[in-house]
């Protein structure tokens, strides 16, 4: 079975209105997508229903995080089973944004996985080096290490509601983009750690999907790389092209 072809797009804590949010909805409202990818945006938590509600039902909304907790005394968080009983049927976990700015540990985001799936949740589960790991030939290792905690949370049938995104630290945010070679290489050896620690089935069959200055112009080239099943967009998501990064392989 070939992989879907998956875009996310990452508002993180943009745009500043609700307003401008409808808008970004209105966007792809109106514009034709490539009725054969999955296209998920991910705005901030208090704009998931109304954002939800305005979308097309072709375009799917994912929670930016959850706690692993179900419900209790811990202020400030949303539980993977609130986030379920509202209809949102994703949630981005690991993002390299709260690994460093809000120090959670590839222990933690294997809780959350778990927790998240728990309730029903699929998610996209984010890795990826920071630039003095990869001079340090140290890319493998650390996605490596990130997902160990997850492989062992996880029961293989799991793996079907699992979007790995390999999201360079390096090029989130800055305009870096890795080069369709940088970005295959992490790519197959994320696929193929898969396949010997889990089986060669989930190893072919789990999106891996590429994060980290992704634009319309740099889009069609990536998408053409064997192991790269889509794209997890911030910055472009915001933006009208980011239709054309939905559509970029077409
Ligand atoms: P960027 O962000 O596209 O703005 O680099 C990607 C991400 O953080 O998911």
């Amino acid at each position: 079975m070939p992989r879907q072809f998956f875009v996310g797009g990452n508002f993180k804590m943009n745009p500043a209105t609700r307003e401008a949010k409808i808008a970004l909805a209105k966007t792809l409202n109106d514009a034709t997508i490539d009725q054969s990818v999955e296209v998920v945006i991910a705005p901030p938590a208090i704009y998931l229903i109304p954002l939800q509600e305005a979308l097309r039902k072709d375009v799917k909304v994912a929670a930016q995080n959850c706690y692993f907790k179900t419900n209790g005394a811990f202020t400030g968080e949303i539980s993977p089973a609130m986030l379920a009983d509202s209809n949102i049927p994703y949630v981005i976990l690991g993002h390299s944004e709260r690994r460093t700015l809000f120090h959670e540990t590839s222990q933690e985001v294997a809780q959350k996985t778990r927790a998240a799936l728990d309730a029903g949740l699929s998610v996209i589960l984010c890795v990826g080096e920071t630039l003095a790991q990869r001079e340090a030939g140290e890319t493998a290792k650390v996605v490596e290490e990130q997902l160990e905690p997850v492989i062992a949370a996880l029961k293989p049938e799991d793996w079907s509601k699992i979007v790995v995104a390999y999201e360079p630290v390096w090029a989130i945010g800055t305009g870096k983009v890795a080069s369709p070679a940088q970005a295959q290489e992490a790519h197959l050896n994320t696929r193929s750690f898969l396949s010997s620690k889990i089986s060669k089935e989930i190893g072919e069959s789990t999106r891996i999907i590429y994060g980290g200055s992704v634009s319309g112009g740099n889009c069609k080239e990536l998408s053409t790389q064997p192991d790269i099943d889509g794209f997890l967009v911030g910055g472009a998501s915001l933006k009208p092209e980011f239709v054309n990064i939905i559509n970029s392989r077409q």
